[in-house]
């Protein structure tokens, strides 16, 4: 049984595990070589709590869950991304840019060492114009003298410099402080907005070419597009409410599809930056496939950013009217082989350009949604727990067998659970527990996490 002890730190598990509300997000912007990951790596110490095994799938996190002072929010190292195939300053405003549409507060890191280079003022300019909130990081100030180095950067007219060092720690404390005084306690894009009913949140995406705007364009009958002016409410024009179905939409992030920017160099680095920011702001993910070319990394990669977000997945096969016999044959291959991640999210076979199967995309959504939503009550949960754990235990390591005792669905969008074990639990039994769990309360369409807390 669990003691007093026990029981305190599962109610602080449930209460971080399970807040339904939806974090806000906090974005790491720089030059490159100033110390961004540094001092995302220094944020997140340690606290990475739940790993999720996926074999297969390239995972390039760009978003990490972190928590100061029992306030937890999204981080987004904008660092990470292929930064060497733009040109500088392009690079730097792309961040800026996703910090702009995604972030609801914005860390700007300058290398105090070096001092403000015209690229740090040009991201200033943007930053400035964005409104969003900004707390400035001098870092590399790695002892005193380092001080005054800091201080000349009140010249970037950002307020007060912190004088930072991600390497050893120096001052990162104040620096989250002052970060948490601007960060809004929750996000600004809240879903569902527009209350009970409202519009529900869609996404396309998918690399480049596979046929977004054609499919945006025909769910939006050929450009005849809804502009939402219901009053009071604050929308971003680059969401485009549709009807579809006999329900509204809200397809989100819709300027970044229409207009097209075709950059030579770093298109990719630009489609995953949208990606990322139409992820923030939607429930669910409609992935587009191109099933006239081999699935890409890319894609599989596109697939993992909208897991790892939490949305619950549609994918759409676009361009079926392409499709012979022999490509078929070896499509349904490669999705066995390199989909298997995403085996639950409901599929679709369309034709953007014919139209063909369109109408099956609702009710994917709906599905998708629904899985998302789902809550099993604990009673339930557990004697299903009970007899799977029963029927098949977990293997025995080093003359002990780790025993699930307690579970417990902590939250819904995407469902979350907490189970309380004996010993630690392989990731092999966790997928095993997320299988059956699915074969018994469906969750079609959504991605599910599974958390352990082993009680020693
Ligand atoms: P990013 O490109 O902005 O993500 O920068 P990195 O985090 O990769 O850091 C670039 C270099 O600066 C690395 O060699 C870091 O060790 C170094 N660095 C980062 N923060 C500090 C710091 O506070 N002090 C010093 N002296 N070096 C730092
Ligand atoms: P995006 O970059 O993802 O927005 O892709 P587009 O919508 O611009 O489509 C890229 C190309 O694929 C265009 O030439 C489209 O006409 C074509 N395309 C889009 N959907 C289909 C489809 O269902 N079938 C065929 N054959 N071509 C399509």
């Amino acid at each position: 049984g669990f003691d007093a002890e026990d029981l305190e730190g599962i109610a602080g598990e449930l209460a971080a595990a399970g807040s339904a509300a939806p974090l806000p997000v906090l974005a790491v912007v720089g030059r490159p070589n100033v110390g961004k990951s540094t001092l995302v790596n220094r944020i997140l110490g340690r606290r990475e709590a739940v790993v999720q095994d996926q074999p297969g799938v390239t995972r390039d996190r760009v978003t990490y869950e972190a928590n100061w002072a029992g306030r937890r929010f999204k981080l987004v190292d904008t660092g990470g991304w292929e930064q060497d195939v733009l040109g500088l300053d392009a690079s730097v405003a792309a961040q800026a840019e996703f910090a702009i549409q995604a972030a609801d507060a914005v860390v700007f890191v300058v290398d105090s060492k070096v001092g403000a280079t015209d690229t740090d003022e040009a991201v200033v300019k943007l930053l400035r114009r964005a409104g969003k909130p900004v707390v400035l990081c001098a870092n590399k100030v790695d002892g005193p003298t380092g001080e005054a180095d800091a201080a000349m950067l009140w010249n970037l007219g950002l307020g007060e410099p912190h004088p930072v060092s991600s390497l050893h720690g120096r001052g990162t404390g104040d620096l989250l402080d002052a970060i948490l005084d601007v960060l809004p306690e929750a996000p600004q894009q809240t879903f569902g907005a527009g209350g009970i009913g409202g519009p529900r949140r869609i996404a396309l995406i998918g690399r480049p070419n596979v046929g977004k705007s054609s499919m945006l364009n025909k769910v939006a009958k050929e450009d005849r597009v809804v502009v939402n002016e219901q009053a009071g409410t604050t929308r971003d024009p680059v969401d485009e409410l549709i009807e579809l179905g006999g329900k509204q939409w809200m397809f989100v992030d819709t300027a970044g599809i229409r207009r097209k920017v075709h950059l030579q160099e770093g298109a990719d680095y630009y489609a995953s930056l949208r990606t990322a920011a139409a992820l923030e702001k939607a429930e669910c993910a409609v992935v587009l496939i191109d099933v006239s070319e081999s699935i890409s990394v890319q894609d599989t990669r596109i697939i993992s950013m909208a897991v790892d977000a939490g949305r619950c997945v549609v994918i759409a096969y676009n361009k079926w009217d392409t499709l012979d016999d022999e490509r078929r044959f070896y499509l349904e291959r490669e999705i066995e082989r390199d989909l298997v991640q995403v085996q639950w999210a409901p599929r679709v076979n369309v034709s953007a350009r014919t139209g063909r199967h369109m109408e099956k995309l609702v009710p994917a959504i709906e599905t998708a949604l629904a899985g998302w939503e789902t809550r099993v009550p604990t009673g339930k949960l557990n004697s299903f727990l009970g007899e799977l754990v029963a029927a098949h235990p977990h293997p025995i390591r080093g003359g002990k067998q780790p025993r699930i005792l307690f579970g417990t669905q902590a939250g819904t969008k995407p469902p979350r659970f907490v189970l309380f074990a004996s010993g630690f639990i392989e990731a092999g039994y966790r997928r095993f527990i997320e299988r059956r769990l699915r074969e018994e309360f469906g969750f079609e369409g959504t991605p599910i996490q599974i958390s352990v807390r082993v009680r020693e």
